[in-house]
């Protein structure tokens, strides 16, 4: 009876070590596909997509490889004197432990992480550039850029939906456009003159009234600079948000 319960707890601990590698793996693979990708387009589109949720595979994995080697661990260290219900309360304890750290892993990952996820895109799409000659190329600010994109570019530009980055060899005047999909709506950055103002927060200065007007404060900052921005936006008073709705039901219903 005894080596029964010592050879469970050697194979709880030997399957902790292997959900550990199996969790370093996921790493291993994620951040692998990541440098193979050859574009930073790419990179920076396959980061800011999987980057998360690979780290939260692994996470999950880790937990179970935690809650094993606890149970296994623990187990050991009371030695063969106790009872088997007690095995089974020390089952538990490892179990609360594992979903403790993979739950703890999962809330950094959603709330803090994303800083860093932020800082880690900026440097894959920003960092230096050369060209083929060797040379160090230019980043072009959205001034510079307009007479090397072409119409379309521009309006995708003025529309969100794309921004377009415009790298510039001085010297040989060798040029690279990358292409960024833009999901969140960037401005144009009063200081550094790129489209990487991006929307922080806003605040109601000023409920709308029923004929008055309201007032919205929206913060943002600039991604590449750093530089902060408040613009104000006027809110439709409620008379006039009545009449937008009545007008957008006539379009709708003709
Ligand atoms: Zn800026």
């Amino acid at each position: 009876m005894e080596n029964v319960v010592i050879n469970w707890l050697n194979l709880s601990i030997i399957l902790g070590w292997f959900f550990l590698g199996y969790s370093a793996l996921i790493l291993i693979g994620y951040h692998y596909q990541l440098k193979i990708l050859k574009r930073r387009t790419e990179q920076y589109q396959f980061a800011s997509e999987k980057e998360i949720v690979f780290y939260e595979r692994a996470a999950n994995i880790f937990g179970v490889s935690t809650a094993l080697t606890t149970f296994g661990l623990i187990g050991k260290a009371l030695g063969s004197s106790i009872e088997m219900y007690q095995y089974i309360f020390v089952l538990f304890i490892g179990a609360i432990i594992g979903l403790g750290v993979g739950y703890a892993i999962k809330i950094y990952l959603d709330y803090y992480y994303p800083f860093i996820l932020e800082k880690r895109l900026h440097h894959i799409r920003f960092r230096p550039m050369k060209s083929d000659s060797g040379n160090d190329m230019k980043l072009l600010n959205e001034t510079e850029e307009d007479i090397h994109l072409t119409a379309e570019m521009i309006d995708e530009e003025n529309e969100f939906s794309s921004d377009y980055d415009v790298w510039l060899d001085e010297k040989t005047g060798e040029k690279v456009i990358e292409k960024y999909d833009t999901h969140f709506h960037t401005l144009i950055c009063e200081e550094c003159n790129f489209r990487t103002l991006i929307e922080k927060n806003e605040e109601t200065v000023k409920e709308p009234g029923i004929v008055e007007e309201g007032l919205l404060k929206k913060h943002y900052e600039c991604s590449y600079c750093g530089h902060k921005q408040t613009i104000n936006a006027k809110l439709p008073s409620l008379e006039k948000t009545i009449e937008i709705r009545q007008n957008l039901e006539k379009t709708n219903s003709h």
